[in-house]
């Protein structure tokens, strides 16, 4: 061919940057038999077509031309069997090679690590004679990955005692582990080794960092690292914002993008995810449409996880409709989404639909997981559908294979308690292979509650709270349970458990949303600048109540308190505020759409049906287990909650 090498090579690179490979191959086949380096710019270019065939081809060619024992072209055809994931026959290669060193193993590590074979990756790197940062990197990272997070921790303990420095991704990979693990005692070590190296102002390091604190429940620690960056990145901003709506802060969240987008960044479906789950969890309705809005300017709004978050995010503000109509929307909709819907209809009380979608969803092809058939327990249990829940928990486990968690369980609990088969769940707690928490006891007692089989729940009770002793919800809930079976010394019993405690109950909340604008109310807080007048309103709302009939109901009150109190007590209980305010400061005829963090009371029930029909206003009220929809004074729940 006559031409000189170096050209060899522009020519060579320019067909292999076209994709040409084969072109370049047939062209350069007589050239590659006298010059390694030739094979390794091939090698390289062949990665991005994934042909087994054409490394092989490269391969024979490389053993004909007797450039194999040249270790860099060697290295090169094994990168390329990893990179191309065929791990068989870069294993084969590697025993053959005749010049193993350092990077030939780190290679194949990566490669076993690539198809999460940590196994093999963990072989070669045992059998290495020697290794260096990389080698441990790519171990530590590849158990990382795979969350083997304690033996990657172990791993890299040994790494450390060995004298191995250190770079940023052996940091990074470190404090993902101690966030997986939640172990913020290692995390703080692995702080203090970032500060020694320099690297914990580091983009990937410094977020890492504050992950890892919020993500083990140190929010302020977590804010402080990122706050003390002297640049941040979306990645930094996210960790940020991820950890507030992770750790519950979810007005933090929303102050937090507003910020972001001061500070000139551009949010993206990490972001969204985030910002929307607050939305969904302060059902700010409002907020939520205009972060739809920017979802679809910045053009993620055919992501799976953003459309998921929408899903959810106009389910828990009460719009069914809206929550549908992004589902049928999107294209190409996965078993995540199809379970976001199946889900959303049981949080409205539809379980039919939900068990009518899940049936399409098998008939187009689509596997349910473990997250599908939650959704789907969930929605039965919900809507009191027994045999129908019994029957998908059957088939989960025969037909699909899959291991119930404790969330499916504490589901069929509350399916079989709900419709009166206590012995059944209480014999399905004691039975199932996975440890019981306070969540499915407190479910079963509960449905003891709605039985009124106080017997089994004084039972129950006493075990429970030996073990949960710290748990308002169950004193109260026990409390109730005995007053409503006029049970006096019984709830007086735990009213002093409660007192010698010190635990303190739980304050009821309830918030919504006029204007984009949130406005909060607690019992008893008359801190509120309407407050007078919001007493008023609920006086004059509370005489026409009892003219159509209503009873304050103050059986549901914890309190040493004469009847009148009781009753003064009852009527300001923070939904009952909420609503107020709501009537008086919105148009007649929106529907209102309150919020509350615990249970609404069986009186505040009772009211509220009587206000839907009074005011002829929708209330739907999201409290702490699902949804209510009043309207023409009759609840959605049919009084099943
Ligand atoms: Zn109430
Ligand atoms: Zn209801």
């Amino acid at each position: 061919m006559g031409k000189s090498c170096t050209s060899s090579i522009e020519q060579l690179t320019t067909l292999c940057s076209k994709g040409l490979i084969k072109q370049a191959f047939d062209t350069f086949k007589s050239e590659l038999l006298s010059d390694p380096s030739i094979f390794s710019h091939l090698l390289k270019a062949c990665i991005p077509t994934k042909s087994l065939s054409l490394s092989k081809q490269l391969h024979s060619l490389l053993i004909t031309s007797g450039c194999s024992s040249d270790k860099f072209a060697s290295n090169h055809l094994l990168n390329l069997y990893s990179k191309i994931g065929d791990l068989q026959s870069a294993s084969a290669l590697f025993r053959h090679l005749p010049r193993r060193n350092i990077m030939s193993g780190n290679i194949l590590i990566n490669g076993f690590v690539q198809i999460g074979d940590l196994e093999s990756a963990q072989k070669v790197f045992d059998e290495m004679p020697e290794r260096n940062m990389a080698t441990w990197n790519a171990m530590v990272t590849g158990l990382v990955q795979f969350e083997f997070n304690e033996e990657g921790l172990e791993l890299f303990k040994g790494m450390h005692e060995l004298g191995f420095s250190m770079d940023v991704f052996t940091l990074g990979s470190v404090l993902r582990g101690c966030a997986g693990l939640r172990v913020v005692n290692a995390g703080c070590q692995v702080h203090g080794y970032a500060v020694k190296c320099g690297l914990e102002f580091n983009l990937v390091v410094g977020s890492s960092l504050a992950h890892m604190y919020m993500r083990s429940g140190r929010l302020v620690e977590g804010e402080k690292v990122i706050k003390s960056m002297p640049i941040r990145n979306v990645v930094s901003w996210n960790t940020l914002i991820a950890g507030k709506a992770q750790n519950g802060q979810s007005e933090g969240v929303l102050d937090q993008y507003n910020m972001m987008k001061i500070a000139g960044f551009r949010p993206d479906k990490i972001t969204f995810v985030s910002v929307l789950s607050s939305c969904s969890e302060l059902a700010t309705l409002g907020q939520g449409q205009q972060i739809h809005a920017e979802v679809i300017k910045a053009g993620v709004s055919s992501v799976v996880a953003v459309i998921s978050t929408l899903i959810t995010m106009y389910s828990r503000c009460g719009c069914l409709e809206d929550a549908l109509k992004a589902f049928w929307e999107c294209e190409g909709a996965d078993v995540v989404l199809w379970s976001s819907v199946i889900s959303a209809y049981g949080f409205h009380g539809r379980g039919e639909e939900a068990i009518k979608l899940f049936e399409q969803m098998e008939q187009e092809g689509f596997e349910a997981n473990d997250v599908t058939f939650l959704s789907l327990l969930y929605a039965c249990s919900h809507c009191g559908m027994k045999e129908k829940g019994l029957e998908l928990f059957d088939l989960m486990v025969q037909k699909y294979g899959l291991i119930p968690k404790l969330e499916h369980y504490t589901c069929v609990v509350d399916l079989l308690g709900r419709s009166g088969c206590l012995e059944e769940a209480e014999a399905m707690i004691r039975s199932m292979p996975v440890k019981a928490d306070a969540i499915i006891w407190i479910t079963l007692l509960s449905a003891c509650k709605i039985h009124k089989n106080a017997d089994m729940a004084r039972r129950i009770g006493q075990d429970v709270l030996r073990q949960n002793p710290e748990d308002s919800a169950l004193y109260v809930l026990l409390s109730n349970i005995h007053a409503s079976a006029k049970r006096w010394e019984a709830v007086s019993e735990v009213r002093t458990a409660m007192r010698d405690r010190k635990v303190k109950k739980e304050p009821g909340i309830s918030w919504l949303e006029i204007k984009n604008k949130v406005y909060q109310f607690r019992m008893g807080d008359n801190s509120h600048p309407q407050y007078m007048a919001i007493d008023l309103y609920l006086k004059e709302l509370r005489s026409e109540m009892k003219l159509h009939g209503y009873v304050p109901d103050t059986g549901s009150v914890l309190h040493d308190m004469d009847n009148e109190e009781k009753e003064y007590d009852l009527a300001h209980h923070s939904e009952k505020l909420a609503i107020a305010f709501g009537l008086m400061n919105t148009p007649e005829g929106v529907p209102l759409r309150v919020m509350k963090n615990l249970r609404v009371c069986i009186d505040c029930h009772v009211a509220i049906k009587y206000i839907s029909q009074i005011k002829n206003r929708e209330i739907i009220v999201r409290d702490a287990s699902r949804f209510h929809h009043f309207k023409n004074g009759k609840c959605s729940c049919g009084d099943y909650w």
